[in-house]
């Protein structure tokens, strides 16, 4: 057995897995970031004990946990070196986890993890060149290439979300201007429509939100965009030129056989995915996107674990 563990912004999730990727046992807990790291750590020690207690399991039984982390990792030192969501710089997490529980660890970004997983046991490891994106409220990305978890010479390669699709374009949380982020992540574009609605813009938007403007998200700006309100129909449209030239570019560079889209944006609605592929068809070169499979994500949250506790042997 090993085990998965998924650290995000607002949750843990800690979960049993078999050698045949079946999660046997989970268990789920709030993060509480903001009670800083030891506090967390101790919490992810606290929830691994928990959990083996309740499936009967020793520590001796398991061969390794895997940890999943939002942020930039360094292989080399294994520390976590910056995780916005959480709040911390240059954590010992792997070192800590390890000594705490006296089970080897390892620790891998949450995005490489999730895009391993998903090939891996989503996939059945289909094809050798992988990407995958997943688009929330910003755009994480992960590479397999030739079979293998692409990293980088720092170990921060695979960050899709920041190449710059237009120098002159919206600013992005990461510094530059024109990331494929800034076009594309989820709360990027619900800010831009949200300032319409803050100014008084009303339209076919307003009714299908019924008035409530916290609540918006992009599902309701791609079903307003498919009716025809004119802010929703210019905001998305730029959504989708944006992602598929970001597809058409990521195609001429890899020539992937497969890629993945996870997260909250591609969950959320119906028709990104393949409206994105007209315009990364017509942009790209024949060759490069032939045989060129575009997939919604297969396993949920459950990537992650899976991610987490295999991708050590990627
Ligand atoms: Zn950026």
């Amino acid at each position: 057995m090993r085990i998965g563990i998924d650290i995000g912004g607002t949750k843990i999730v800690v979960g049993l897995v078999n050698e045949a990727g079946r999660v046997t046992a989970r268990k789920k807990v709030k993060t509480e970031s903001d009670q800083g790291y030891t506090a967390v750590r101790d919490k992810v020690n606290r929830v691994v004990r928990d959990l083996l207690a309740e499936a009967g399991a020793r520590p001796k039984s398991i061969k390794s946990i895997g940890i999943a982390c939002a942020g930039q990792i360094d292989h080399e030192t294994e520390r976590i070196i910056f995780s916005p969501n959480l709040q911390w710089t240059d954590a010992p997490l792997k070192h800590d986890v390890e000594t705490l529980t006296g089970i080897k660890t390892f620790i891998e970004n949450d995005v490489n993890a999730a895009t391993y997983g998903e090939w891996k046991f989503g996939f059945h490891g289909a094809g050798s060149n992988v990407v995958g994106i997943f688009i929330g409220t910003g755009i994480g990305g992960g590479l397999i290439l030739n079979g293998t978890l692409f990293r980088g010479s720092n170990g921060v390669g695979g960050e899709l979300g920041h190449i710059t699709l237009n120098p002159y374009g919206y600013p992005c949380r990461c510094g530059n201007t024109g990331c494929f982020e800034a076009y594309c992540g989820g709360s990027y574009v619900v800010g831009r429509v949200r300032q319409h609605l803050d100014r008084g813009y009303r339209g076919k938007l307003w009714d299908i939100i019924k008035g409530q403007v916290e609540g918006l998200n992009a599902g309701h700006i791609e079903e307003a965009y498919m009716l025809g309100d004119e802010i929703c129909h210019r905001t998305w449209g730029e959504v989708i030129e944006y992602l598929g030239a970001a597809l058409q570019s990521v195609a001429n560079l890899l020539n992937p056989d497969l890629i993945i889209f996870g997260g909250g944006v591609v969950a959320g609605t119906r028709r990104l995915i393949e409206e994105a592929r007209l315009v990364m068809e017509r942009r790209a070169m024949r060759a490069s996107v032939a045989g060129l499979r575009l997939e919604r994500a297969r396993l949920g949250e459950e990537a992650m674990i899976l991610g987490a506790a295999f991708v050590m042997d990627a």
